[in-house]
């Protein structure tokens, strides 16, 4: 009886969520989240990657808090728009049940230059996630190092690090957040928090993490990088990048992919395990959304990860001239790879980026904007909508799909 009446009400949302999404047109408000519905945001802040996400029972999650430009002319702070945008989407009294930082780099974190206004609550200055935190009420706090930071560590002289540390330290012996050091294959350190359904077919799983990849079997994993002292050159070691925590989302048929800034297409001369992306895509198979790897940079989207995912629809959250790489933008859509449809959203593609791609620029679904994936209960189909990234009354620019998940 309880299994029917899930059902139906199932059903029910079904057919509201998809009579409000078919019917917005350019220039509407996005109807808000409703529940049943995931709700995907990569916002477009202008100086770094953040994505918004809302799960089919309202468990809310950030995923990084980057700011790596410089602004001058003193508006608002990525931090700023970041939570200004949540707190529309969310409500007035919107709080993280999670905070991700897929690895730490200033355009996934803040970038700390020591200006920065200091904390009310500590020793540490604010900017990218330091400065949300302030702002938002965090929950837990995931990230590639908690407790003990010994893979890889940023150098010591790396100021904005330094600084996530101390906010880190302070805040958990305050008892402010809690921390979870992310582990490859676990689909238990980020769950449904509000009103966890057990019957629902969702899940989130974390694919890869340091020197660790999934490996599509049960939570098996294995060690995807040498032992750092059988590696004899210091620059020849993974770096930063490829250490991001990445992570898939599955709802029902549809499948999400974002891994940071994971590499997948290494330099002339490098060793082959500087490709990590197609071990993810053994493990992770076929995947209807996938937030393309380091900003589309020229050592990402190889063929047999393109091949291999066949998107439907790509995200590049893009904030730089060289985001994305010619090159890769013309893997991105090249139907030799893969004959099926795609789609390609991007957060910002400058005017000089344009210019140094030319007429293939042209060729993308939306060059700027908030992009929002909506996602109907169930997860059988989705839509992906951008929004006005000029206004804060964030109306919808475009309306793409429906789209059916494989
Ligand atoms: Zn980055």
């Amino acid at each position: 009886m309880r299994r029917l009446g899930i059902a139906l009400l199932v059903i029910a949302l079904v057919r509201v969520a998809a009579a409000q999404t078919g019917s917005v047109r350019p220039g509407d408000l996005l109807p808000p989240w409703s529940p049943g519905t995931l709700d995907i945001h990569q916002i477009a802040n202008g100086g770094g990657n953040a994505a918004f996400m809302m799960f089919p029972d309202g468990t809310t999650l950030l995923l990084d808090a980057g700011d790596a430009e410089l602004r001058p002319d003193g508006s608002r702070t990525a931090a700023q728009l970041i939570a200004r945008y949540i707190r529309h989407m969310a409500g007035s009294d919107a709080r993280l049940d999670y905070a991700v930082i897929t690895h730490f780099h200033p355009d996934h974190m803040g970038a700390i230059t020591g200006s920065e206004p200091l904390s009310t609550h500590g020793d540490y200055r604010l900017r990218g996630i330091t400065e949300l935190g302030e702002t938002l009420p965090i929950a837990r706090l995931v990230d590639r190092g908690w407790p003990d930071y010994q893979y890889l560590p940023p150098p010591a002289n790396d100021r904005t690090f330094a600084n996530y540390r101390r906010f880190v330290g302070e805040n958990t012996a305050a008892g402010r957040f809690t921390m979870i050091g992310a582990q490859a294959g676990s689909t238990s350190q980020i769950t449904p928090v509000r009103r966890p359904d057990p019957q629902l077919p969702f899940e989130v799983r974390i694919v890869a993490v340091n020197d660790r990849v999934w490996t599509g079997k049960g939570n098996e994993t294995k060690v995807r990088f040498p032992a750092l002292d059988s590696i004899p050159l210091r620059e020849d070691w993974p770096n930063e990048n490829m250490c991001s925590v990445a992570i898939r989302i599955r709802y029902g048929r549809f499948d999400y992919f974002t891994g940071g800034d994971m590499a997948g297409y290494p330099v002339p001369g490098a060793a082959a395990w500087h490709d990590e992306e197609t071990d993810v895509a053994r493990a992770i198979g076929p995947t209807d959304v996938q937030v393309v790897n380091h900003h589309g940079s020229l050592e990402v989207e190889n063929p047999f990860w393109l091949a291999t995912l066949r998107s439907r629809v790509m995200i590049l959250p893009a904030w730089a001239a060289t985001h994305p790489s010619p090159d890769v933008l013309k893997r991105m859509l090249s139907p030799r790879i893969y004959p099926d449809r795609r789609d390609i959203f991007v957060t910002l593609l400058r005017d000089a980026t344009k210019a140094a791609i030319g007429e293939r620029a042209a060729q993308v679904a939306s060059d700027h904007g908030h992009i929002v994936v909506r996602v109907e209960p169930g997860g059988a189909r989705y839509w992906v909508l951008v929004l006005d990234d000029a206004a804060e009354s964030y109306r919808v620019t475009s309306v793409h799909g429906p789209y059916e998940s494989e």
